[in-house]
């Protein structure tokens, strides 16, 4: 038997981060799709207050239109010297059309002043988990690590070049892919999501 899971995302780096996982911790009798297999789907507007309720109105919103098991994520940057900004507007930190180098600029120049161990930061990420008649799940994570001055490496997108993590010494963009997926809040939440799929719920995502 096989099982079927939408990544319910058009942002194409996010949705090949996640599928990449996905398809890793699920393994072969899953069938991990994406939004690309469905273009007429319009992704709703991110009203919620909290990641999870985002991640909620987009799981739900896919899970609904295409009568399919879908989850979806929603994630952000809170940085300590600012205030936890950009946190839940991270995408739309300046603008939606702003491109991601114009807004890591403006962020590094509003923390010109800010000494090295006011450099904290952290990624926020919730993933919802949205099923035809099925209760929707929501799993939260967290990973810690500093804000640089300059940025650094060319893997990943959006805020990943000014993201270190400080046990590693390196940005998110100087990491390789499966090793950013080690360790990154996506990563550590998509883990629980998967282990909680493959086990407590039989029918979950059948075909
Ligand atoms: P959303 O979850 O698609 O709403 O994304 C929120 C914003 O945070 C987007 O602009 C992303 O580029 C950014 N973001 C989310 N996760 C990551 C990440 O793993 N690395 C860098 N930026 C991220």
């Amino acid at each position: 038997m096989t099982r079927e899971l939408v990544v319910a995302t058009r942002n194409r780096k996010k949705g090949g981060e996640m599928t990449a996982i996905l398809s890793e911790l699920l393994g072969p009798s899953w069938t991990i799709r994406t939004l690309s297999d469905f273009p007429s789907f319009v992704e709703p507007e991110e009203t919620g207050a909290t990641y999870a309720e985002n991640a909620k109105i987009k799981a739900e919103a896919a899970c609904r239109a295409l009568n399919k098991a879908c989850i979806a994520d929603d994630a952000g940057l809170e940085i300590d010297a600012l205030n936890g900004e950009p946190g839940l507007r991270s995408k739309r930190f300046g603008g939606e059309d702003l491109p991601f180098a114009e807004k890591i600029r403006t962020l590094l120049e509003r923390m010109e002043d800010a000494p090295e161990r006011k450099r904290t930061a952290r990624f926020r990420c919730a993933v919802a988990v949205a099923s035809p008649g099925e209760t929707i799940r929501v799993f939260e994570s967290v990973c810690e690590g500093r804000i640089t001055r300059e940025p650094a490496g060319t893997a990943g997108f959006g805020y990943d070049p000014i993201f270190v993590v400080p046990e590693l010494g390196r940005t998110f963009a100087e990491l390789e892919p499966a090793q950013k997926n080690r360790i990154s809040h996506r990563g550590m939440v998509l883990r629980r999501a998967a282990e909680w799929l493959k086990g407590s719920f039989g029918g979950f995502c059948r075909q």
